[in-house]
């Protein structure tokens, strides 16, 4: 399995209940490195192009007003298959039925608030790192 890396947005449910350093141990447990990470307030531009896949979907409008609610902590995270290594440690997107000790089962409020956001496959990655830093921003 090769080294790859994938985003990671610790969502403001969890920065405005302090658990950023939380969050991050559960990810480094995981086997993940930080290799670049921020703390930025979306504006509404930025969370619509960052969801437009999900312009569609009933809760689109939602979703825009609760990642621009407050603080998140955008980063890159680096390691083997780091796509699927972050999707299994976030847990599923209802943390209603998310496995036992994943972040979204031990942390998350609710559908919606739930924690933290993973990319999905290394080419989203690929787009979705781009989207928030420059490559001189990603030091492994
Ligand atoms: P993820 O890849 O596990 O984050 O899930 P999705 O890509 O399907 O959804 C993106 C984000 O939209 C989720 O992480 C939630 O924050 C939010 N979301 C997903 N499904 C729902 C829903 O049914 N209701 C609401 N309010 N938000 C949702």
């Amino acid at each position: 399995m090769a080294i790859t890396r994938t985003l990671s947005i610790i969502k403001p449910d969890a920065t405005r209940r302090n658990l950023t350093g939380q969050v991050t141990k559960m990810l480094e447990d995981a086997g993940l490195r930080v290799v670049a990470s921020k703390r930025i307030r979306m504006t509404r531009e930025q969370a619509e192009g960052f969801y437009a896949v999900h312009r569609e979907r009933p809760f689109f409008h939602d979703l825009v007003a609760f990642m621009t609610s407050g603080p998140v902590v955008v980063q890159v995270l680096e390691g083997e298959d780091a796509v699927a290594t972050n999707r299994r440690v976030m847990g599923a997107t209802n943390p209603a039925e998310a496995a036992p000790g994943t972040i979204r089962r031990e942390l998350a409020e609710s559908i919606e608030a739930n924690t933290v956001h993973g990319s999905d496959s290394d080419a989203n990655a690929a787009i979705e790192i781009a989207f928030f830093f420059r490559p001189e921003e990603i030091v492994g």
